[in-house]
């Protein structure tokens, strides 16, 4: 890449901390990561994992695994802006926090976990989560029901001695594929009166029986496998003890905001790190490919304009999720609902964006699967679907704003 990350981090944000890791990371990656990163996306994710965990353990002998993690759990202990920093350096490549152990959906259940989850599951189940010995997946959506209204959740947890029995039928659960552990959503109190109130969180080991992964769900053609999938999950009279109970009963949907406001931060920042990789093989592209004599495609005014569009659009979306992120860690995701919700929608847009006009400036060469261009527009259009539509988070925004001018909504 001509000009890395970053090079472009603005100073705001770049502690001591920040400046020592990120070259640290990126000559990881230079070594590790990119060479390898297109033979391991073009065939099963499985027969690389021999190869990744070789590369892995050398993160951890370089002190490099887990930067989310304190240094007593065996991380490196960044704060969430110092790690939204490396998570955008990581995102420059498509194995680049699965590497580091720092990959959703991993990471967010390692938060989860950490915060809420009983002694006896952390030792059991998040101990070597972190590690990174085993991986896990996070079962919310619901093929049946409109995903964007959680509310509307039919999967069921019903207490039966000391355990609870879990019927339900999940998709979209990614990295079910391999997972040693789900944390399902189900209601535990359909007929409390407060919506908010019926849902909690329960960890299902796997295998279990009546625990059933159908399929890997096909994306665009390429339905993956391992951690590079979506599982389709059936739970049919699954039993699993009440103390697998995260959190308190009752408390799933408390639980999931809370888990998804430095999730948003992590997912726009690895977005960016996609972004700058896109528009650093735009740029090559412009500045090396030929239309005619001494005539570069980067000569081209329209071409000028895309590049100067995504810089800006690249430089604006880092800016609000550092900004997000640091006013996130100094007074709460409560206090950045709006800015959360902004992000989400922001950044996904621009991923988009720079992902299309990269695709262009190379031409046919951009839809074929030699360049990593077609497999991060491939499984990345759903970033303006998960964690939230952008729509949603659209109307959340404007109502937060209509709001502060008197108008009242039903
Ligand atoms: C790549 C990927 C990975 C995922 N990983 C996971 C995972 O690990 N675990 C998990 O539980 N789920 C996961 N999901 C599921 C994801 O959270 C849902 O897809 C998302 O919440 C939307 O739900 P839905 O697909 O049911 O869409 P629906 O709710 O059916 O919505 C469809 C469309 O309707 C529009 N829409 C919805 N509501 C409104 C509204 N109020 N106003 C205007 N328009 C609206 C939006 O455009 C939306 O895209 C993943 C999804 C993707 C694509």
């Amino acid at each position: 890449m001509a000009d890395l990350p970053f090079k472009k981090m603005t100073h705001t944000f770049l502690t001591g901390k920040v400046k020592a890791f990120l070259p640290l990371y990126q000559q990881f990656l230079k070594e590790e990561a990119y060479p390898i990163e297109s033979a391991v996306i073009a065939k099963p994710f499985r027969q690389s994992l021999q190869l990744l965990k070789g590369i892995r353990s050398k993160a951890k002998e370089k002190k490099l695994w887990a930067p989310h993690l304190s240094e007593n759990e065996g991380g490196a202990g960044l704060s969430l802006t110092e790690f939204a920093q490396v998570s955008e350096l990581l995102g420059t490549s498509p194995i680049g926090h699965y590497l580091f152990n720092c990959q959703a959906p991993d990471i967010g259940n390692m938060e989860l976990l950490r915060a809420h989850a009983p002694e006896e599951l952390k030792k059991k189940f998040l101990a070597p989560l972190m590690d990174g010995d085993i991986r896990s997946c996070f079962a919310m959506t619901e093929p049946e029901m409109a995903g964007s209204n959680p509310l509307q959740l039919a999967t069921t947890a019903i207490r039966e001695g000391n355990d609870f029995v879990i019927n339900g039928h999940k998709w979209f659960t990614t990295a079910a594929d391999g997972s040693s552990f789900t944390i399902v959503m189900a209601v535990t109190d359909p007929q409390n009166s407060n919506p908010y109130l019926r849902a909690s969180m329960i960890l299902v080991p796997i295998p279990r029986r009546g625990y059933e992964l159908m399929r890997n769900v096909p994306i665009m053609g390429d339905a993956g496998e391992d951690h590079q999938s979506h599982g389709e999950i059936r739970f049919t009279n699954c039993r699993v003890p009440i103390s697998n109970l995260i959190g308190e009963e009752g408390n799933g949907f408390a639980l999931a905001q809370a888990r998804l406001g430095p999730g948003r931060v992590h997912h726009c920042m690895r977005w960016i790190g996609i972004c700058e990789r896109a528009f650093d093989l735009m740029c090559q592209r412009a500045a090396t490919r030929k239309l005619g004599d001494h005539r570069y495609l980067g000569h081209q005014q329209i071409i000028q304009v895309w590049i100067a569009e995504c810089r800006a659009e690249i430089n604006a979306a880092r800016l609000l999720v550092l900004q997000t992120a640091y006013e996130m860690e100094h007074s709460g995701a409560k206090a950045v609902k709006d800015e959360i919700a902004a992000i989400k929608f922001f950044v996904a847009n621009v991923l988009s964006t720079v992902l299309d006009k990269a695709i262009q400036v190379h031409g046919a060469l951009g839809i074929t699967d030699d360049t990593i261009l077609s497999f991060w527009y491939r499984h990345e259009r759903g970033a303006r679907i998960y964690d939230g539509p952008d729509e949603v988070h659209k109307i959340s925004l404007a109502k937060s704003i209509l709001k502060k001018y008197g108008l009242t909504f039903h």
